[in-house]
């Protein structure tokens, strides 16, 4: 059995719950029907609580009598389909503490027990009936059960009460529920194309990359195949930068933990950072640690540190640090999940130094930056998210600067206004030290991301000295953006597998194309063609298998070759190759060089 996410789920407040929205409701309602029928079939159940989810919604059940599996689903299916059918009305009653308390104990519901204490003393406590069965619940729900139309069952996992391993473990059943039957048979279809472009799926069959248990979780290795995406990217990275007047530095993968006192991550960020290593030395009684050193969880420190490292004036800025930096986060073992989410990534990061009066002409070209890179990866919907502070929450979850808080805040938000930019104000969810904008794009199949948070900090720079000589000659405390366009290579490929489903366009497929040999006299040219294009600064291979050509070509097709040349007497006599291109069949045969030249020009142009 899975294992569900160990965060607790926070109550909500009833702000929040007059906010849900009409298919949180229907969800919701439709947990308290699986709840119904979870109790008809085994009437041990005990209930601990069934909120809505992004995609649905569960209920959590300690049921000592047996252990849920999908085979159990389309027997809990039609026993909700009944209550359903009932059409029962969910009926509010509000009960004292010491009501609710006694008809639960009497009923050996012991979470629901538990759970009472959570709801604050303000607050009602409020019971919600269908049919025969009783919910604790603030709800809010639908009118009847018999507006919840289309459902399904999806998963089984184990969850511990309140996410805590200390706790007794419960069983939990994932459902969702939409309006009607078309949109939960679509939403269904979208899933199984999903699963279809799982990365990790399409990442084992390309060899792209790899884990192992004494390298570590969380920890990827790069096949040969992955490791040309990671470098493609790179070179795209590098050449946009360079353009953009970047300059690129390097930095250790380690550092000592006063830099990270400094930074703040310590001891606010601990929890997310590898054990330090620990330096020691002999002393009469022992030893004593010398020395703590960490693993890397972010880059700034370091970049802080080389803007620091000489005296700068308002000359030197902007001044725009890039690394593609290697950080280390210690994610939770369970919260792994293939490429998404790792244990070491490499960011592609770089930090802008810049003046108040640059500010907004250096965020309009991180935000062209962004755009460029979408259009050639083929993103078409994307929104920034801009996360602004709480001016009531000065000092406390924000750094107390009201008036740089407004002033950055403004910059960000004409910017974003005037470039024409998709975006959303998020109040009271900015960083600590300034505004961030958190970039979502979406796939070609609709599945939502986040590729990268820009910051704007205007409260880090002070923390480590940071100072530049003003024209008025004075001293200056830059602003501080932090920007990754390209986010981590590990999350960013996992997105781009499943954005492609593993075809990747010409420029960057790992193998861009193999040269097909119909028999043993066309071998000589055909190793000439691939000597030529590798030459060319194309990756190109041969079949030279004694396969027959029929064969090759579904070799080719199934390993997600970009374009097959396939070459006969006939193409060898008149120096043609016959192209065929992964996905799009047969283009005819056409003269040699022509064909490796428009490749060439493609691949520069990074045209998909
Ligand atoms: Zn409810
Ligand atoms: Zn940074």
């Amino acid at each position: 059995m899975a294992e569900a996410p160990k965060t607790p789920v926070e109550r909500k407040t009833l702000d929040q719950r007059e906010q849900m929205s009409e298919l949180e409701r229907l969800r919701h309602s439709c947990a308290h029907i699986m709840a119904t029928a979870v109790l008809r079939i085994w009437p041990d159940a005990m209930l601990d609580i069934g909120p809505p989810t992004k995609e649905g919604f569960y209920y959590d059940f300690d049921l000592p009598s047996h252990r849920l599996s999908p085979e159990d689903f389309p027997k809990i299916e039609a026993e909700m389909q009944k209550v359903v059918k009932e059409n029962q009305v969910f009926e509010k009653s509000i009960k004292t503490r010491d009501e609710a308390r006694a008809y639960f104990e009497v009923r050996n519901q012991k979470y629901k027990v538990e759970r009472l204490a959570d709801i604050p003393e303000r607050e009602a406590i409020s019971f919600f009936q269908n049919g025969e069965f009783v919910d604790l619940c603030a709800g809010p729900h639908v009118m009847r059960t018999g507006n919840v139309k289309a459902f399904k069952l999806l998963t089984v996992a184990s969850a511990y009460f309140r996410g805590n391993e200390k706790n007794p473990q419960l069983q939990r059943i994932y459902g969702t529920a939409f309006p009607n039957k078309t949109e939960l048979e679509a939403w269904l279809a979208a899933q199984e194309e999903a699963k279809r472009r799982d990365h990790r799926k399409i990442g084992k069959e390309m060899q792209l990359f790899t884990f192992d248990d004494d390298v570590g979780p969380g920890l990827p290795l790069w096949m040969p195949k992955g490791a040309v995406l990671i470098e493609e990217l790179e070179k795209l990275a590098k050449e946009t930068e360079f353009r953009a007047g970047y300059v690129r530095v390097r930095t250790p993968h380690l550092a000592k933990e006063s830099m990270y006192k400094t930074s703040g991550h310590l001891p606010y960020y601990a929890e997310s950072m590898f054990p330090p290593m620990e330096l020691r030395e002999e002393t009469a009684g022992g030893e004593r640690v010398v020395e703590k050193y960490y693993l890397k969880a972010m880059n700034c420190p370091h970049h802080h540190k080389i803007f620091g490292s000489v005296p700068r004036s308002y000359r030197d800025l902007p001044l725009r640090l890039a690394e593609y930096g290697t950080c280390y986060r210690y994610e939770q073992s369970g919260e792994l999940m293939g490429l998404m989410r790792v244990r070491s990534m490499q960011m592609n990061d770089a930090h802008i130094y810049c003046t108040p009066e640059q500010f907004a002409s250096e965020f309009k070209a991180v935000n062209e930056m962004y755009l460029h890179y979408f259009k050639i990866f083929g993103f078409e919907k994307y929104q920034m998210r801009f996360s602004t502070h709480d001016p009531k929450r000065l000092g406390e979850k924000f750094v107390d600067e009201p008036e740089l808080w407004k002033k950055t805040e403004d910059m960000v938000r004409n910017v974003l206004q005037e470039s024409g930019i998709n975006f959303v104000e998020i109040p009271n969810e900015a960083a600590f030290y300034g505004p961030k904008i958190d970039v979502q794009v979406w796939s070609v199949t609709g599945r939502e991301f986040t590729i990268a948070t820009n910051q704007v900090d205007f409260a880090v720079p002070r923390r480590f000295g940071l100072v530049y000589k003003t024209r008025e000659n004075s001293e200056g405390t830059p602003l501080c953006i932090h920007r990754a366009p390209l986010g981590t290579h590990e999350r960013f490929v996992a997105f781009l597998i499943e954005h492609y489903a593993g075809n990747f366009p010409l420029w960057l497929a790992p193998e861009q194309v193999r040269v097909l040999p119909i028999g043993d006299p066309q071998h000589e040219y055909a190793h000439a063609i691939v000597a030529e294009m590798r030459a060319k600064g194309i990756r190109a291979e041969i079949d030279a298998s004694g396969d027959k050509i029929g064969a090759k070509i579904r070799n080719a097709e199934k390993d997600k070759v970009h374009t097959m040349f396939i070459i006969g007497q006939k193409e060898q006599d008149a120096g043609n190759v016959a192209v065929r291109v992964h996905g799009k069949g047969d283009q005819g045969a056409k003269p040699k060089d022509e064909v490796v030249a428009q490749l060439v020009a493609d691949i520069e142009s990074r045209r998909s």
